[in-house]
């Protein structure tokens, strides 16, 4: 049966205006599992409700001790739900629940984390040349805050944007992605339940004209945006007509380095773990390899054994490795890609087809070889289980293909030279890199890309600065007025 979600704005589920909805597809089954609003223009009523509840409502005034207080009860709420929660996330994104469970786990810890930073954004006093003047400095809420979401990890990369904001005293209007809206809403009403004032969450569902209303709206202080670059062009000339300053977090084309002294099942999990978990659809994947060309052969080998092996199905069973591709739209997108790699030289060592036996819409992990970084497929974004693999001879060379991106999200090297990891960590020009590890992440580490993977930072202390601003106050305490 489908079921019918309405907006999240000021407290309540409000129905658009106009009745505009859209679907909500169940990439598994192909099924409309859900519908929801669709409206432009709830934008410009959800930012009102953010707006009030920012200057007037009991969250402008409440003790930061008390506001710490609601984000560990949602966080509580969430881990409650957590399976309905995960089993939502996994209908809309297809995502195999192992790694949604997971996910919704992280919710509370990272409410509870920023929750214990709400009392601690404080200002100094500083000395300055004039004897008469005290100058201090307070750290305040920069205000109401548009938060655009991808699909991949819906209510996790919300939540990085979300626990920081609300314990610097921001309110949010909250766009979740088009494919993936029925979680951010769920999140929402657990947080009237818990009792957060009506307005502080906002969720405004819908597709690229919700997401250009909240880019383009004067009344939003301050965006946060999750997603591709070509969405994120968009959303940053919008913004600029407001002077809306914008934290951005975009895709990446991560290298993972195998040296010739690293440990090679290691490495050849961590390419699993970088590029078929989640399907390749994660900002993080590890999709291009270098390998020297000692180790080539036996890693291609290892890797396309992992591969064919890997056990794909129902994303809502736990035994599932991989689910479908979140779309047919992406899929189509992904085999197209492939397609040109083959058109360009790349041998498929594994998978290059959509599976035969599954209805349509899985994409076989894929391995290539025979391509260099002139090719596409080893230069952009595919978003999909698909690793190019590069053979290389030294450290020098393996540096230069590595930076030879637009990209600096991450990057994984593998090698037992302590002396070489450091080096390397120096060399990349990457937000991100693990030694002899993968797409290790948390709440508490900050995580964002360099160059054209983004600008701005979520998780770890500094995200919370993103949602402060500084102002200063210069007292004159001779003049007696
Ligand atoms: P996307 O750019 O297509 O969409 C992101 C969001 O923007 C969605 O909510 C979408 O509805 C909205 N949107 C679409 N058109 C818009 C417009 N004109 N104005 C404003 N908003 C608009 O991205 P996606 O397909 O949802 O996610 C995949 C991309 O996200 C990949 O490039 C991936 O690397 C990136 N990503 C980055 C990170 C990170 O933290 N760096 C994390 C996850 C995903």
């Amino acid at each position: 049966m489908t079921e019918t979600f309405d907006n999240w704005i000021d407290g309540a589920f409000t129905a658009p205006a106009d009745g505009a909805r859209m679907d909500t597809i169940n990439p598994y089954t192909g099924e409309v599992w859900a519908q929801v609003a669709d409206d432009p223009d709830a934008v410009d009523v959800a930012v009102s409700a953010a707006r009030r509840a920012f200057t007037d409502g009991p969250w402008a005034t409440m003790a930061a001790r008390d506001r710490a207080g609601l984000m560990r009860a949602l966080g509580a709420a969430i881990t409650r739900e957590a399976e309905r929660l995960a089993l939502a996330e996994t209908r809309d994104n297809g995502k195999a629940i192992r790694e949604t469970r997971g996910q919704v786990a992280s919710l509370e810890p990272n409410l509870d984390y920023f929750a214990g930073m709400a009392d601690k954004s404080i200002g100094q006093q500083i000395p300055n040349p004039l004897p008469n003047y005290l100058v201090y400095t307070e750290r305040v809420p920069v205000g109401v805050v548009g938060a655009i979401i991808p699909w991949n990890s819906p209510l996790a990369l919300l939540t990085w944007k979300l626990a920081p904001l609300l314990a610097a005293g921001c309110t949010v209007v909250i766009k979740p992605s088009d494919i993936t809206p029925t979680t951010a809403l769920m999140l929402a009403e657990l947080s009237a339940e818990v009792g957060f004032p009506p307005g502080v969450i906002n969720v405004v569902t819908g597709g690229a004209g919700v997401g250009a209303a909240v880019s383009s709206h004067p009344g939003i202080d301050k965006l946060t945006f999750t997603g591709g670059g070509a969405t994120a062009k968009h959303v940053l000339a919008a913004a600029a007509k407001n002077l809306t300053p914008t934290v951005m977090e975009l895709g990446g084309k991560s290298p993972q380095i195998i040296f010739a002294d690293a440990n090679v099942k290691a490495a050849t999990n961590g390419l699993l773990a970088g590029i078929f978990a989640a399907a390749g659809q994660t900002c993080v994947a590890g999709s291009r390899a270098y390998v020297h060309e000692s180790l080539y052969d036996e890693v291609v080998a290892g890797i396309s054994d992992i591969a064919n092996n890997l056990k794909l199905g129902d994303p809502s069973d736990p035994a599932t490795e991989m689910g479908p591709i979140s779309s047919d739209a992406h899929r189509d997108r992904i085999m197209a890609m492939i397609a040109d790699g083959v058109a360009e030289g790349a041998t498929v060592a594994a998978g290059g087809v959509i599976d035969p036996e599954l209805g349509g819409r899985f994409v076989r992990p894929t391995v290539l070889t025979g391509v260099d970084n002139s090719c596409s497929i080893v230069r952009e974004e595919v978003f999909g289980p698909v690793l190019a693999l590069v053979p290389f001879s030294d450290e020098d060379e393996v540096v230069k293909l590595a930076n030879d991106s637009q990209y600096g999200l991450a990057a994984g090297v593998w090698t037992a030279d302590v002396g070489r990891a450091h080096r390397m960590v120096r060399r990349l020009d990457v937000g991100t890199v693990w030694i002899n590890s993968y797409r290790m992440v948390s709440h508490t580490v900050p995580f964002g890309g360099f160059k054209q993977s983004g600008f701005g930072k979520d998780n770890g202390l500094e995200s919370i600065d993103e949602f402060l601003q500084t102002k200063v106050v210069w007292i004159d305490i001779e003049s007696g007025n």
